[in-house]
């Protein structure tokens, strides 16, 4: 398995949140409080990434996570190149370690990477030169670290102890790299209680092995939560088309008025993004009161410097 952390303890690369020590979560977090607006610096733009090169590397379709680390590096006065690789070399054929090895020639000192295989960001880690940084944007259904760090902060800004937390991810959990690390950091900030509330062909493989509780009734798993993540449903990482309608999915498992009078009214409602307005969640509900999701984007710009700036602040290159 590829390394993290130096041998001082100190983020190297960005890959999994699996087996990272909850201390250095919140570090992460802490750090990342310290970019937000309300209590970050007085202008946005710092100079700790000055004459750094920031490469997103992105062979798989993205809104936000690429805009918001092209911001968060900019924040961090770094120069930012920003690769689409379907419009790019891989279309004549280019393998994509050559693709990185041009870009590293370039000059890159992190590789911000998203793919469509699990694992590619730890091959790419493996692969890049000393001092050159990796960080998972996302792979395959694997994992999405800064996804879930910015869920973290998001979810610790309103509701700061861990330990009290009953959290219910709801949908396609099965695909998603998203439900996979939220899972791993809630674990590691010791949550109370996980559960993921779907239908069978969206529950994970082996819940017993993820620790969570599983509900395959909305009203019975949303009893008692204090926060609930929806998500898409990830027709692009399933093997056969999925035998639910739209219009059923929504009826059983939507986040839609009707079906939210067993949420308690302190809850908070997140997704991650894209939304699919009128089946997981319906638009009153993702702009509705109870809805953080546009503050899981916002934060996402602070935890992708603190990530950053943390890696800048280690021994390395940058
Ligand atoms: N944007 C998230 C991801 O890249 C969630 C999703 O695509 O549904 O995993």
């Amino acid at each position: 398995m590829t390394r993290q952390l130096d041998d001082d303890g100190r983020l190297r690369h960005l890959l999994t949140i699996a087996g990272l020590p909850a201390a250095l979560l919140t570090e992460i977090l802490d750090t990342a409080e310290s970019f937000l607006p309300e209590t970050g610096p007085p202008v946005k733009k710092v100079p700790l990434l000055r004459g750094a090169t920031v490469v997103n590397l992105f062979f798989e379709a993205s809104t936000r996570t690429r805009t918001t680390f092209e911001l968060a590096a900019k924040r961090l006065s770094a120069d930012v190149l920003n690769m689409q690789v379907e419009h790019s070399s891989k279309t004549k054929g280019e393998h994509d370690l050559d693709t990185l090895f041009t870009l590293q020639a370039m000059g890159a000192d992190v590789f911000v990477v998203r793919h469509p295989d699990n694992g590619a960001a730890a091959g790419f880690a493996e692969q890049v030169a000393p001092g050159v940084a990796v960080l998972n944007a996302g792979d395959g259904s694997h994992a999405h670290p800064t996804q879930a760090l910015l869920d973290m902060l998001t979810i610790r800004r309103h509701k700061p102890d861990f330990s009290g937390l009953t959290v219910a991810i709801v949908g396609d959990v099965r695909h998603s790299r998203v439900a996979h690390s939220d899972i791993d950091a809630l674990h590691a900030l010791g949550a109370r209680e996980i559960r993921v509330i779907a239908p069978p062909p969206l529950m994970p493989a082996e819940p017993g092995n993820l620790g969570v509780r599983t509900h395959d009734r909305l009203a019975e798993g949303l009893a008692g939560v204090d926060v609930v993540i929806a998500l898409r449903i990830q027709h692009e990482r399933m093997q056969r088309t999925l035998d639910i309608t739209p219009e059923d999915y929504r009826r059983d498992f939507g986040l839609t008025a009707e079906n939210l009078q067993a949420l308690p009214a302190d809850a908070l409602i997140m997704h991650p993004g894209p939304i699919n307005r009128g089946v997981e969640i319906d638009a009153d509900i993702a702009y509705g009161p109870r809805s953080v999701i546009l503050e899981q984007v916002r934060n996402g710009i602070a935890v992708r410097m603190a990530v950053m700036a943390m890696i800048a602040g280690g021994r390395h290159r940058v």
